[in-house]
């Protein structure tokens, strides 16, 4: 007798319109489901899918969005290069089990245009918007939009952007949103160099000059930023301590790393 087919695995949803999305959201809901969300820019790596396990123990359903935001970018920066491959993204959201993946486009996000009318709080003053002034406003303006659309229970972000995952936590509260925000741990290499997909941009020499940067973080050196340039690091936007923090935004070439470690 022939077995029964009994699929290991629910095929993951696909969707690229809100409003798709919001009727599935609320057959979810309905059913008393607790919806947790995963916001990606795509380029999915270990990092991406610790978030989604993370998600996955604390809620019913899992919804990860790829979205390049591009009014997180300044016109000097790399909106058009980073990269992008949509395909394989899909299908580790698949086998990790995802149950829904939201690829929206502009027009879904922004239908009035580009337009930034959502102000990041005081969690943004300094670090990163030092160097990228717009840049917590356009991913307040994303991230609210998503939110709005996906209507999460739970979202979850990484440490490895800690200053974001402060404004995203301010920006809850200052907006009364009913969503738990909860960070997840830096994932590493085996070097201790926290998974980016910008590390993709990095030639076998440059990598090994950013594996020093989680080290010297560590180490707390008297002048942090000398001992960068002094590993090969050519540029350092900052080195600070906050939030029980010291958090690095450093660059080599024209890769712009960033990084930060429990003091
Ligand atoms: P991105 O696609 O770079 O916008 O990142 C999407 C989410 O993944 C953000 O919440 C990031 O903080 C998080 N993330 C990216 N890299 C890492 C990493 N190495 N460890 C933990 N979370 C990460």
């Amino acid at each position: 007798m022939n077995q029964p087919y009994i699929p290991t695995q629910t095929p993951m949803l696909h969707i690229d319109k809100a409003a798709q999305l919001g009727d599935i959201i609320t057959r979810w809901k309905n059913q008393g489901l607790r919806v947790g969300f995963v916001p990606t820019m795509g380029a999915l790596h270990e990092g991406h899918l610790s978030l989604i396990e993370l998600a996955k123990s604390k809620s019913d359903r899992v919804v990860v969005s790829i979205f390049v935001n591009p009014t997180q970018f300044a016109p000097h920066e790399d909106f058009d290069s980073y990269p992008r491959d949509t395909g394989k993204d899909l299908t580790k959201l698949q086998q990790a089990g995802v149950n829904m993946a939201y690829t929206p486009n502009e027009s879904e996000i922004y239908p009035n245009g580009k337009d930034t009318d959502i102000r990041a709080g005081h969690a943004a003053e300094g670090l990163e918007t030092t160097f990228r002034p717009h840049f917590f406003d356009g991913v307040v303006n994303v991230v609210a939009r998503l939110f709005n659309q996906v209507q999460p229970d739970i979202a979850i972000f990484g440490e490895k952007d800690f200053q974001q995952l402060q404004v995203i936590r301010e920006m809850v509260k200052a907006q009364a949103m009913p969503i738990e925000i909860i960070g997840a741990p830096i994932a590493r290499d085996a070097h201790g160099l926290a998974l980016s997909s910008r590390n993709a941009y990095l030639s076998a020499e440059e990598l090994q000059t950013a594996r020093r940067l989680n080290k010297i973080l560590r180490e707390g050196a008297d002048n942090p930023a000398q001992a960068l340039l002094d590993a090969g690091f050519d540029k350092v936007d900052y080195v600070e301590e906050r939030w029980g923090r010291r958090l690095s935004a450093a660059w080599i070439g024209k890769t712009r790393l960033i990084d930060n470690v429990e003091i």
